[in-house]
């Protein structure tokens, strides 16, 4: 039997071409009637005898049984701006009937249908990743005012050990079958004089990755075409922060980076920073996590350590500020044990922490305000 177990009716999630892909894999064996669809101008089509709906129609099929569980295919995993799998998880999916359909299930014409069937698993056991974020520098020479990762408190020089960081890579590589995305960042990547040598055995481990280094581009405005070479060398695209403060700046970079034949992606114009934190430490972390919309949204690495978000990073080296007095550290240290699964990881990270009581979030549940309720001030957007 397949990893789909008895189950029969199945929505799947987005309307798009791989998605059409998967359908008429599963079609032959299981009752795929429903694609769920945040793009409500999608809503109601019936292409190929599917019913498109919407994502509030799923959980509503889900509670009354009219369907039995749900696949994430491979690169489908974001909803308004959050992890769709916590979110299915929040509003009342039990973890068995989230399933995944990875890269090969969808793609790869060498297998029988019933081996890609096969490949389809519960969400948990997911062995591709999407995004990886590697850190290799505390220290930043911008010093933004309102740094949400607080990188200024950090202090020069302050950078990921390279030999630890390269036997993590090696064990993140033996976790995951297929990891799509790498950013290097920090801090600014360009002042770690390691750079070169992340980027060799980034491309080494992970020859199909794309690769980013996340940059402000201050540091290339100065080098020369042979410092950047391992930038072609290794296929590296860049991704470079616009500050318009810096007028001309970027515009004489872009141009330089055309004439150097270096990939290069120019972000969007940053005229201000959201602030995340709120140091009275004072928020359920229940709650917090509950509502949290960063979680998972890409894994972050630094030296041997996994962060599901930035905060525990960010939070570090704001004590060198402020002392937070955050007893539980809990990340996970890939060295604690010689074999890390995929299901570890999400296991040591899928759960609240101590940081969590310190993210400023304004969200709150909806409910309907009742007379009674309307003269309390706490029941308003204050
Ligand atoms: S510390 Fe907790 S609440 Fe804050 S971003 Fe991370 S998971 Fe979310």
């Amino acid at each position: 039997m397949s990893n789909i177990g008895a189950c029969k009716r199945i929505a799947i999630f987005f309307y798009n071409e791989k998605v059409k892909r998967l359908v008429e894999l599963l079609r032959n064996t299981y009752e795929v009637e429903y694609i769920a669809e945040d793009n409500h101008f999608l809503w109601g089509k019936k292409p190929n005898q599917l019913t498109v709906v919407s994502i509030a129609k799923v959980f509503q099929l889900y509670i009354n049984k009219k369907i039995d569980k749900v696949v994430i295919p491979w690169k489908n995993s974001m909803i308004q701006g959050q992890n769709l799998y916590c979110y299915l998880l929040k509003y009342g999916f039990e973890e068995s009937d989230v399933l995944y359909a990875p890269y090969r299930s969808i793609f790869d014409k060498n297998l029988s249908d019933k081996d890609r069937i096969n490949l389809i698993n519960i969400y948990n056991m997911k062995d591709e990743l999407e995004c990886l974020d590697i850190i290799i520098s505390n220290s930043c020479d911008i010093k933004c005012k309102n740094c949400s990762l607080f990188t200024g408190l950090a202090g020069d020089n302050n950078f990921a050990d390279f030999e630890i960081s390269k036997v993590a890579l090696r064990k993140i590589k033996s976790i995951y079958s297929r990891i799509d995305e790498i950013h290097i960042t920090g801090g600014e990547p360009f002042l770690n004089p390691d750079l070169s040598k992340y980027c060799r055995i980034i491309r080494e481990f992970f020859p199909k990755t794309k690769i980013f280094i996340d940059t402000n581009g201050v540091v290339l405005k100065t080098l020369q075409m042979d410092d950047c070479s391992f930038l072609l060398q290794y296929d590296i695209v860049l991704k470079v922060a616009y500050f318009p403060e810096y007028d001309g700046a970027i515009d004489k970079l872009h141009i330089k980076l055309d004439r150097w034949g270096i990939r290069h992606q120019i972000r969007h114009e940053k005229y201000y920073f959201e602030k995340y934190y709120d140091f009275a430490g004072k928020r359920d972390i229940n709650d917090a996590f509950f509502h949290c919309k960063k979680r998972f949204r890409k894994l972050v690495l630094y030296e041997n350590e996994l962060f599901p978000c930035y905060t525990p990073f960010a939070l570090r080296n704001a004590e060198r500020l402020i002392p937070l007095q955050i007893s539980d550290k809990s990340t996970m240290d890939l060295f604690e044990k010689q074999n890390v699964s995929n299901k570890d990881v999400w296991q040591s990270l899928n759960k609240s922490s101590e940081y969590c009581r310190f993210c400023y979030d304004s969200l709150v549940s909806w409910k309907n305000l009742k007379d009674e309720e309307k003269r309390d001030k706490k029941n308003w957007s204050v």
